[in-house]
C-alpha cells in the first residue's frame, strides 16, 4: 500500500511551494488508492504557532486536499524520538560528543585555513567508556552524534525525479541527532515518524536533499526499509529567489488566493504545472484527468518559476494563474459556481436566503452568475463589479458616470421619461425594454447608444457587461424603473 505524508512545520502560513508539495502527495496517494498522512512537525516550539497550524489546515481544506490520517503532532512522539536515539547509542551506532561549540568552531576555522574538510573530525568517536564516565561525572554537556559507517565508496539512493543520487561516505560527517539539552534533532524525528507512519514514498522539495543522505543512513541504522524518494524542484520567483514567507509576504500565501476569490481547483491546476509537465502540452485538467495524468517521473528537474508581478494592482499574481482562474470561473458547473459565490455574497452582506432554496429565485441566481461571469476574474468580482445585480446600493464607476451620463445634460430628462415608459410596458421583456430605449434615441435624434450606455451605467455601475436585453431581463422591470427615475443621486 502506498503511504505518503505532508509534514509542514507550522512556523507560518501555507505557501505556494508547500501547497504544491501537498498537492503532489495527494495526487500520488489518490491515484494509487493509498493513504495521505498529515503530520504537523511542531518540534521547533519557539517558532511553531497555533495560528500557523490552523492556517495550514484551513488552506488544505480550501484546496480540497483531504488526508486520511492525522493531523499527528510530532511533539506527541518525543519519547519515541529519544528512545530511537538511545537505541542507536546502545548499539554503538551513535556516540556522545563532548566537544564544545568553541572547540568545534576553532577546529573548523583551522581546517578551512588549511583547506581541509571542515566537517566534524570524529574527535569523540572513540572515547572509552571510562573517559565518557569521567566527562559525565564532571558534568560536561554532550550531544549525540550519529556514527557514519566507515565505508569506502558512495552511498546512493534512486530518486524518482532525479535518478541515482550518490555521495561519498567519506564526505558525510558524523551529524548530531540529539542536542546537548536532550532534544532530538528534526533530522531524526522526521525519520522516526516516517518509519512509524509506514511511509512508502517521500515527496518533498530538493532543499531537503542534504537531509536525505543522512536520513538514508538513519533508516539503515534503525533497521527500517528505505522509502522511495522523489525530490521536487524548488519554487522560485522571477529573480530566481526561493519563494518564502519572509521574503515575499502574502503574495505567496494560499490564503491570499482564497481571500481574493480564486477557485481552489484553478490554483491546484496551476500548482500542478509548476514543476510537473504532462508531456502533451495540455494545460487544463479536471481532477480526474489530473489523477490519471500525474506521475512522479514527469516532475521537472529544473526549478519552477512563480511568475508573479510585484506591485501590479490588477495582475498581482502569475498571469497564467489568473488565466486559469478565469477559465474555471467561466466553465464551472453553475451549481458549483453558486456554492462558491455564496460565501462571497454573504461576506459582502448581499446574500439572499431565497437564492439557496429551489424555485424561481434560485434559477434567477444561477442565471445571473452565468450571465455576468464572462467579464470577471475572480469570485470576489461577483460582489464588487457585479454588486448591482444583487443589491441597490452599488457604486457607479466615476469616470464612466462622467463620460456616459453627466456629459449629456439632457439625459436628466430622458432617463426618467424612459423609466416611465418602461413602467408602463404591459409585457416586460429585455427585448421590449431595449426597443423602447432605441426608439427614444431615434426620437431625440441622438447617436445610437447615447441613452443605452447611460442606462447601462446607471443600472450596473459599469461601462461594459452582458448584452443589453439579457441585462434588462435579469434586472427586471421594477428595479430598472427605479434606477432610472432619478439620474443625479
Ligand atoms: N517539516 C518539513 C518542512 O516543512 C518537512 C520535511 C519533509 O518533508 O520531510 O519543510
Amino acid at each position: 500500500e502506498v503511504r505518503v505524508r505532508f509534514p509542514p512545520s507550522p512556523t507560518g502560513y501555507l505557501h505556494i511551494g508547500g501547497a504544491r508539495t501537498a498537492l503532489y502527495n495527494w495526487l500520488f496517494a489518490r491515484q494509487h488508492g493509498g493513504k495521505l498522512v498529515l503530520r504537523i512537525e511542531d518540534t521547533d516550539e519557539e517558532r511553531s504557532t497555533q495560528a500557523a497550524i490552523d492556517g495550514i489546515i484551513s488552506g488544505l481544506r480550501w484546496l480540497n486536499l483531504d488526508w486520511d490520517e492525522g493531523p499527528y503532532f510530532q511533539t506527541d512522539f518525543t519519547r519515541e524520538h529519544m528512545a530511537a536515539a538511545r537505541r542507536l547509542l546502545e548499539r554503538g551506532l551513535a556516540y556522545k560528543c563532548f566537544c564544545t561549540k568553541e572547540e568545534l568552531e576553532a577546529k573548523r576555522q583551522r581546517a578551512l585555513a588549511e583547506k581541509r574538510n571542515p566537517g566534524y573530525d570524529g574527535h569523540c568517536r572513540h572515547l572509552s567508556p571510562e573517559e565518557i564516565a569521567r566527562l559525565e561525572a564532571d558534568g560536561r554537556p554532550c550531544v549525540i552524534r550519529f556514527r557514519v559507517p566507515e565505508r569506502s565508496g558512495n552511498l546512493f539512493y534512486d530518486d524518482q525525479v532525479l535518478g541515482r543520487i550518490e555521495r561519498a561516505y567519506a564526505d558525510i560527517e558524523d551529524f548530531v541527532i540529539v542536542r546537548s539539552n536532550g532534544q532530538p534533532l528534526y533530522l531524526l524525528c522526521n525519520v522516526v515518524d516516517d518509519i512509524r507512519d509506514r511511509i512508502t514514498h517521500i515527496i518533498r522539495g530538493q532543499d531537503h536533499m542534504t537531509n536525505t543522505t543522512r536520513q538514508v543512513l538513519l533508516y539503515e541504522a534503525l533497521g527500517a526499509p528505505l522509502p522511495v524518494f522523489a525530490h521536487i524542484p524548488l519554487t522560485l520567483d522571477v529573480q530566481k529567489q526561493k519563494i518564502s514567507k519572509r521574503k515575499h509576504g502574502e503574495i505567496v500565501a494560499v490564503q491570499f488566493y482564497e481571500e481574493r476569490g480564486f477557485l481552489p481547483w484553478a490554483l491546484c491546476n496551476f500548482l500542478a504545472l509548476l514543476g510537473w509537465n504532462p508531456g502533451t502540452g495540455q494545460e487544463y485538467f479536471t481532477r480526474e484527468e489530473m489523477l490519471a495524468a500525474f506521475s512522479l517521473d514527469r516532475i521537472n528537474r529544473a526549478n519552477a518559476v512563480f511568475n508573479y508581478q510585484p506591485g501590479d494592482a490588477k495582475f498581482f499574481t502569475d498571469p497564467k494563474l489568473i488565466a486559469m482562474n478565469e477559465h474555471y470561473l467561466r466553465t464551472l458547473d453553475p451549481e458549483e459556481l453558486a456554492r462558491l459565490v455564496q460565501p462571497v455574497l454573504e461576506k459582502a452582506g448581499i446574500w439572499q436566503e431565497d437564492f439557496a432554496a429551489g424555485g424561481a429565485r434560485r434559477q434567477w441566481y444561477l442565471d445571473t452568475l452565468v450571465l455576468t461571469r464572462d467579464r470577471f476574474h475572480t469570485l470576489n468580482d461577483f460582489a464588487s463589479l457585479g454588486r448591482a445585480y444583487f443589491a441597490d446600493d452599488f457604486a457607479i464607476d466615476e469616470k464612466t458616470l462622467q463620460k456616459r451620463v453627466l456629459k449629456e445634460p439632457r439625459l436628466k430628462n430622458w432617463l426618467p421619461e424612459l423609466s416611465g415608459r418602461l413602467a408602463a410596458l404591459a409585457r416586460f421583456s429585455g427585448e421590449a425594454a431595449e426597443q423602447l430605449c432605441r426608439a427614444m434615441e431615434e426620437e431625440q435624434g441622438v447617436k445610437p447608444g447615447t441613452i443605452m450606455n447611460a442606462m447601462r451605467t446607471l443600472l450596473t455601475g459599469q461601462a461594459a457587461g452582458p448584452a443589453m436585453p439579457d441585462l434588462l431581463h435579469t434586472l427586471g422591470q421594477s428595479r430598472i424603473c427605479r434606477r432610472l427615475a432619478h439620474v443625479d443621486q
